[in-house]
């Protein structure tokens, strides 16, 4: 069995392609506070040394309850959530790893804590990139995204889950929901602000889709990013589609990001990496092509790092295994040198059929599932439809006791 060879890394999580003509790096409208820096050069990035994405999710709190969310978010903010202070502390830290570290302030709602605009400044003014992903509520007025673009927000990432209102605000638990979102969006493009738009694809969705895509283009975004539903917080109530779905899916995404005017990733799918090259396999005419040299992409703990409402350190969001603690630990050096970041760095270090799979230096499937469904971050992804030639050891199924 051949290996593919290790990838180039990437900024996302999954390659972004297919964005002609619409630049995250618009010029933000006159007062918008300056952000002088350029982004790193994705292919100069070492990610064992840094992360291309950190999340801080700085509250839990939100006003919504939605079916699928991983943080079992509530209306109340949380008594040991990080403070101001151990927040800024958090972001200077982030500096460290690096001219332009990307930062996503996440949550819950991050418009539930009073103090983030100063936050965003804060992290503006030491040149880290930070960026948003609020809640779509009435709180996300124009005059509010506003306030985010002159404090610095260079992306709000917004969510849409239904191509109508009645299909979103079912999913979001929240009448309403969609027409605020929408608004957002355009008080966004207003703005000057990128916007990107995520979406959770799992049984109840994946028929969206389509007219998903549609709303993308017209809101003007500059990324669909596609989560593949993992089974954490009240995610665990929703059905996943099948991996033969999910294979259907990924390849319709990737035709999609050939030809979409906006760029295209998934999340908690890296075997989107292995179907797009299989399908390039499929295309090519030239002798030997492996279509393996443009791959770009992270996964939890390789490239991708999650600081809790607490200040726990983890992969990713919906992997809850602690590194440390951002109060008592350094977030670098967790990041670099914990054993458990650093195993997820190493492909030869899976289990069961990714660990026997031949993608696995480009996909490795997602550690946060494997995690989620077996309870070890190292064992195989259910979701990937792919068994490897010769591969006759355990199929992954079922979900862990101890998630
Ligand atoms: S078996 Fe694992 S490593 Fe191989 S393509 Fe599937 S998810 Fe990726």
């Amino acid at each position: 069995m051949r290996d593919a060879a290790p990838p180039r890394r990437g900024p996302s999580d999954e390659p972004e392609r297919g964005h002609p003509g619409r630049p995250d790096d618009s010029a933000p409208p006159e007062g918008v506070r300056k952000k002088d820096r350029a982004p790193p050069d994705p292919s100069a990035i070492d990610t064992s040394r840094r992360p291309f994405v950190l999340v801080w999710e700085v509250t839990q709190a939100c006003d919504l309850a939605c079916d699928h969310c991983r943080a079992d978010a509530r209306p109340e903010r949380h008594p040991d959530e990080l403070s101001t202070e151990e927040g800024k502390r958090l972001l200077d830290e982030a500096r460290s790893f690096g001219d332009g570290q990307l930062v996503v302030l996440s949550g819950g709602d991050p418009l539930a804590r009073s103090d983030l605009l100063e936050l965003i400044e804060y992290g503006t003014d030491r040149g880290l990139r930070m960026t948003l992903t609020p809640s779509g509520t009435n709180s996300l007025t124009p005059d509010v995204v506003a306030d985010l673009a002159d404090a610095g927000i260079e992306r709000l990432a917004l969510s849409i889950d239904g191509a109508s209102a009645e299909a979103h605000d079912d999913f979001r638990g929240e009448s309403g929901s969609f027409a605020q979102t929408v608004a957002a969006a355009r008080a966004a493009r207003e703005a000057g602000v990128p916007l990107q738009i995520n979406t959770t694809v799992c049984a109840a969705t994946v028929d969206e889709l389509e007219g998903i895509r549609d709303l993308v283009a017209d809101l003007g975004a500059v990324l669909w990013s596609v989560f593949f539903l993992v089974p954490v917080g009240r995610g665990r109530v929703l059905d996943p589609v099948s991996p033969e779905r999910a294979e259907e899916t990924m390849a319709w995404l990737s035709a999609v990001s050939e030809s979409a005017p906006f760029g295209v990733k998934t999340t908690e799918a890296p075997h989107y990496r292995r179907v797009a090259i299989q399908r390039k396999r499929d295309a090519s005419d030239a002798p030997g092509d492996d279509g393996i040299g443009r791959r770009l992409g992270i996964t939890a703990g390789d490239g991708f790092a999650f600081v809790s409402h607490t200040g726990d350190i983890y992969p990713s969001g919906f992997l809850p295994r602690s590194a440390g603690n951002v109060r008592s630990d350094s977030l670098v050096e967790r990041y670099r040198e914990s054993d458990l970041f650093r195993s997820l760095r190493d492909p030869d270090a899976l289990r069961g059929k990714c660990g026997a799979c031949e993608f696995r230096h480009i996909c490795g499937g997602s550690r946060s599932r494997a995690f989620a469904h077996t309870g070890d971050p190292l064992g195989s992804d259910p979701l990937c439809a792919y068994v490897p030639d010769g591969y006759d050891g355990a199929m992954p199924s079922g979900r862990a006791e101890a998630d």
